[in-house]
């Protein structure tokens, strides 16, 4: 099969049985109906999430870097679908599977270790004294690899608190859906994934030659590239910009949303000396919402630190504590962190959440099941007529985008 791997694993986590089934031929020609094919897998399945990659992740298509979550209920689409950016779907589908089906609850604590087209459930129990970073370290550690690509909780989802966040290799922004309590229930503590797989192309040369064309075509819709201020009004102020170390892209970016900002060190030197140096931000309604409330620089990064730590949505967070009337600082939010709320998920799509990238959430949530980062395609335009020059020459056939 063209641009997918053509088969699944589903993982039970009471019982650690995993069970692989193949795909049918014309999955990648489903484009992003791939998700309604995941939808009816959760469907006959007892209290099932998945995650999984687009049939474009991981192509030569400028910002085919995304993968997702997904679950079923009753809230619309966009709210059961959240985003995995950074390396993290590109890794999960090199490892050998289209989608992860995980159901039921594990009895302890543990995670899920996908790599090479092998998925088990790793029991871990000792490491929910850790917080989510001590996870990350903890995973990669174990396994041997620094590369790993690890999905996180904190010990805010340890009790599926619905203000919990998933952590992406120690950094937060795409969970607003509370798909960290998903995990915390199942105790699930985090999910890592590795990958050397291949994937084949129709036309490799022909595929590459249009993403290509698709990407010099973006240049004059994208502006200045200054990362995350490129995208945030609150990461262009200057006592942002002072901190700024360097911009980082996903897989296949060519225009970053995300800045590293050094706060326990010269921003201006490149090397990085101190172990905790700073902060990978793309979290923008958290950026805007504190900048809102006054928050300087240095505390904003060191919130955001502190939630993603604690495995805690900022938004939530800092909300909480000013709906109180207290005002909000790096003491208040610790306050607040260390002893697990209480505190209101924001409940509402955020401005600058990956879900309002664009106006209209079918939008989102067509883009992500593609495997498109939807930050990028709202800014250069969603037009699917050039895209589909750069997917027919990866299949070898027409796929309804
Ligand atoms: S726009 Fe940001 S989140 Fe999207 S692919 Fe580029 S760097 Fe990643």
């Amino acid at each position: 099969m063209q641009l997918v791997n053509g088969r699944y694993a589903v993982v039970d986590l009471a019982s650690g049985d995993v069970s692989e089934e193949g795909l049918p031929e014309d999955y990648a020609l489903s484009g992003p109906k791939v998700l309604d094919r995941i939808d009816d897998i959760l469907r006959g399945r007892d209290d099932a999430i998945a995650i999984g990659s687009g049939v474009l992740t991981a192509s030569f298509i400028p910002a085919a870097c995304a993968g997702f979550l997904r679950r079923l209920g009753d809230s619309p689409s966009a709210e059961r679908i959240c985003p995995l950016t950074g390396n993290l779907g590109v890794e999960m589908k090199l490892s050998g599977f289209d989608f992860i089906v995980l159901e039921n609850a594990a009895e302890e604590p543990g995670y899920l270790w996908v790599r090479d087209g092998i998925a088990e459930f790793v029991p871990s129990p000792g490491m929910s004294e850790r917080d989510s970073w001590g996870r990350t370290d903890a995973v990669r550690s174990e396994q041997g690899d620094r590369r790993i690509q690890v999905i996180s909780t904190g010990p805010w989802a340890d009790e599926a608190l619905p203000t919990s966040q998933l952590v992406m290799n120690y950094w937060g922004g795409e969970d607003k859906n509370g798909f960290a309590a998903e995990f915390g229930r199942r105790n699930l503590l985090a999910a890592a994934f590795r990958g050397m797989g291949e994937l084949e192309l129709d036309d490799p040369e022909g595929h590459f030659a249009s993403s290509n064309e698709l990407q010099k075509a973006h240049i004059s819709l994208l502006g200045r590239s200054s990362g995350l201020a490129a995208f945030s009004d609150a990461a262009s102020g200057d006592a942002l910009v002072q901190l700024r170390h360097r911009d980082v892209a996903c897989f296949g970016c060519p225009f970053p949303c995300r800045t590293f900002y050094k706060t326990a060190e010269d921003p201006k030197t490149m090397k990085l000396e101190n172990k905790e140096p700073g902060y990978l931000a793309y979290d923008i309604p958290a950026m805007d919402r504190m900048t809102a409330l006054g928050l300087s620089s240095r505390d904003l990064i060191s919130v955001m630190t502190k939630c993603a730590r604690h495995g805690a949505e900022p938004v939530s967070v800092v909300d909480s504590i000013a709906s109180r009337g207290s005002g909000v600082d790096v003491a208040t939010v610790e306050s607040l962190l260390e002893s697990r709320g209480p505190a209101s998920a924001v409940g509402r799509t955020l401005p600058g959440a990956f879900s309002a990238s664009f106006a209209d959430p079918e939008s989102f949530v067509h883009c992500l099941s593609l495997g498109l980062c939807p930050r990028y395609w709202a800014r250069v335009g969603f037009d699917l007529g050039p895209l589909s020059v750069a997917v027919e020459r990866a299949l070898g056939a027409a796929c309804q985008l």
